[in-house]
């Protein structure tokens, strides 16, 4: 049977989806948050750059958001996952393993998922979150002038170890096998004291996900303290968005975003799209922003609803 109790269906209860829920909680909107509990940053052993939250593991960030929610008795939180997401003649149909609910609006918050072993560097994945990262703002600090790594793509990792050069500059680039085309680009990284190893990497050596030292197919082995990715093989945790056709712009450092309007509502009416759902990796301040947003804009939407002219 199909439950049709709540106004909006948020799927996905990580930063994004919280401050959603939170919002619309204390507007008193019947709100469903479906949510796995499995975010992209779980591997990672502290968060930074959230105000307030500096350091802590996101775990507990997730914990403080639940036990803040229960006070609000207009969401109801389900650690299940959304399986579909249909339009309806009433809005929307999402289904669960156990059921399936009707709602007018649904957020989806799912956020992205990372493959790191498609990168195909033996070890890597195990040093990821713990001191291989995707993102110097969120890690570059407590990596900063240590001897790192930038492993990549050769189309951008060179890019990739500019940025990382801010915060050391003991830098080397690993292109696993792949040759730099761009000589310019090649020469600016010389210039910058960027060393390139273009050399197949054979294997990470780590401690416990501490990264030790690379060692190159030709058996040469380099100290490396800790590293960072321009590219982790994201998708997205659900493809109900790329389903429902909802057109993508090119959104910061060019990576797509679905397209949104300033309510952060897509071209399908009622459906909301917040977090790395919309932008790819925007970061734990970025997703709450998103999440306040959308809760304020459904909540007027909903008042609009209910006015008699
Ligand atoms: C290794 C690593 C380190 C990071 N460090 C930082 C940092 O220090 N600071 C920072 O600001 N950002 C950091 N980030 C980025 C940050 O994790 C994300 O930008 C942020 O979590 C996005 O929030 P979100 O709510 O949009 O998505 P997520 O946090 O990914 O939450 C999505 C939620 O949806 C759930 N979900 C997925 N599929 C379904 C489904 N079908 N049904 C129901 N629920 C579902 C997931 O279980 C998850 O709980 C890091 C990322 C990684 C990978």
């Amino acid at each position: 049977m199909t439950n049709t109790d709540y106004e909006v269906i948020i799927i996905g209860g990580g930063p994004a989806g919280m401050s959603a829920a939170l919002v619309l909680g204390r507007s008193r909107i019947k709100t469903l948050v479906l949510n796995t509990e499995s975010a992209r940053n779980m591997v990672t052993t502290h968060s930074h750059g959230f105000l307030t939250r500096d350091g802590v593991h996101p775990g507990e960030i997730l914990n403080i958001a639940k036990e803040q929610l229960l006070k609000y008795q207009a969401v109801t939180y389900l650690r299940e996952g959304a399986i579909g997401l249909d339009t309806s003649d009433n809005g929307f149909l999402v289904s669960t393993p156990s059921g399936s609910y009707q709602s007018k609006r649904v957020v989806l918050a799912a956020g992205q998922k990372d493959h790191i072993e498609q990168l195909g560097i033996p070890g890597l994945a195990e040093t990821y979150g713990k001191s291989t990262y995707p993102c110097p703002f969120c890690d570059g600090f407590e990596r900063a002038d240590k001897k790192l790594a930038v492993f990549g793509p050769a189309s951008a990792a060179p890019h990739f170890a500019k940025v990382i050069g801010h915060w050391s500059k003991d830098v080397i680039v690993f292109t696993h096998g792949e040759k730099v085309q761009d000589e310019a680009l090649v020469e600016s990284l010389k210039l910058n004291r960027i060393e390139l190893i273009e050399q197949e990497i054979q294997q990470l050596i780590h401690h416990d996900g501490m990264l030790h030292e690379v060692v190159l197919k030709d058996g040469t082995t380099i100290a490396r303290e800790g590293g960072f990715l321009p590219d982790t093989k994201t998708t997205e945790s659900v493809d109900f968005a790329e389903k429902l056709n909802i057109p993508t712009i090119e959104g910061h450092f060019g990576r797509p975003s679905y397209e949104v309007d300033e309510n952060l509502e897509s071209t399908v009416k009622g459906l909301f799209i917040i977090g790395d759902s919309r932008v790819g990796f925007g970061g734990v301040a970025r997703s709450v922003a998103d999440g306040s947003t959308v809760g304020a804009a459904i909540t007027h939407q909903i008042i609009e609803d209910r006015w008699i002219i």
